[in-house]
């Protein structure tokens, strides 16, 4: 069944909807996006997602599409005509175009283009793949150095997955300079002796909006959480180990590099974190 989707004010069949072929998304990857969950035909965390996108525009000065209410209805209005009950709502904002191609920015008047779609996910809660865990592979982090905003130049992390499935694993942690920055569509973590060690926040990773639920949720349960650099040797020698991100949760990782972590199944903190994240954000979605 084709979706109806959302492009520049208008609620279209998929076939229907286009974007100019000098759109400086496509010809530049000069756009931001969002990707916002739906459990229970609700949003997760919209409000998380609406602040960064804001942000991600401030950083590249681009123009704002519509209010943020505007942008509340679209979703919902698009998970309501797609009979969303699981799944997710990607959004993206691009400079627009003012006809012709070049490195130079349009003039501050040109409208960005905004094109939003629904993704049906059934079963993305109870996913088998949290069940079993992920395997992850290493590689280097060669992508630009402002990861904070997030921009859909996203070749090199497709890549990492890419190198990752082919040899029989999940996912990719990237690592620049010795240290883990973060997973090609996650934030890392690792747990040793009841600990949490992550990443700091700066310009060489994403904010990402499960992230900072999720450290909320381990301080509230009196865990302890570490920000700082680690390397992927000390998270191989970890009791645990898993994964944040607005599409997959809470995502245990079970294997790194070939060597298995503790039993090989997802740990207790990572289950346990995983079950408070969903219930919250489900009682909180909107
Ligand atoms: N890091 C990267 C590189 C990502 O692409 C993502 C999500 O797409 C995340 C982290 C997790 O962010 P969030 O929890 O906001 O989805």
């Amino acid at each position: 069944m084709s979706r109806t989707v959302y492009v520049n004010g208008d609620y279209l069949p998929e076939e229907d909807a286009k974007i100019s072929i000098f759109d400086r998304g496509f010809l530049m990857a000069d756009a931001v996006y969002e990707v916002t969950s739906v459990l229970g035909g609700k949003l997760i965390d919209f409000e998380g997602h609406a602040v960064r996108l804001k942000r991600s525009l401030d950083e590249l000065d681009m123009a704002e599409p519509c209010t943020k209410e505007a942008l509340l209805e679209i979703h919902r209005k698009l998970v309501e005509l797609n009979e969303i009950d699981e799944g997710l709502v990607y959004l993206q904002v691009t400079r627009g175009s003012d006809g012709d191609r070049d490195f130079a920015f349009p003039s501050e008047d040109t409208p960005p283009s905004i094109v939003l779609f629904t993704q049906n996910k059934p079963g993305l809660a109870n996913s088998p793949a949290a069940k079993k865990g992920a395997k992850i592979i290493s590689i280097e982090d060669i992508r630009w150095g402002r990861r904070d905003i997030k921009t859909v130049q996203l070749l090199y992390p497709s890549m990492g997955k890419m190198m990752a499935k082919k040899v029989g694993c999940d996912d990719a942690w990237m690592v620049e300079d010795g240290y883990v920055t973060e997973g090609t569509s996650n934030n890392a973590y690792f747990v040793k002796d009841g600990v949490i060690v992550t990443r700091p926040l700066s310009t060489e990773i994403l904010h990402g909006i499960t992230r900072k639920a999720v450290l909320r949720i381990a301080e509230e349960a009196q865990l302890k959480i570490e920000e700082r650099l680690f390397t992927i040797e000390e998270a191989q020698s970890a009791d645990e180990a898993f994964t944040t991100s607005a599409s997959a949760f809470v995502m245990p990782v079970v294997e790194i590099d070939g060597v298995t972590l503790g039993e090989g199944v997802p740990g207790p903190i990572a289950k346990r974190l995983r079950e408070i994240y969903l219930d919250e954000s489900q009682k909180a979605a909107i």
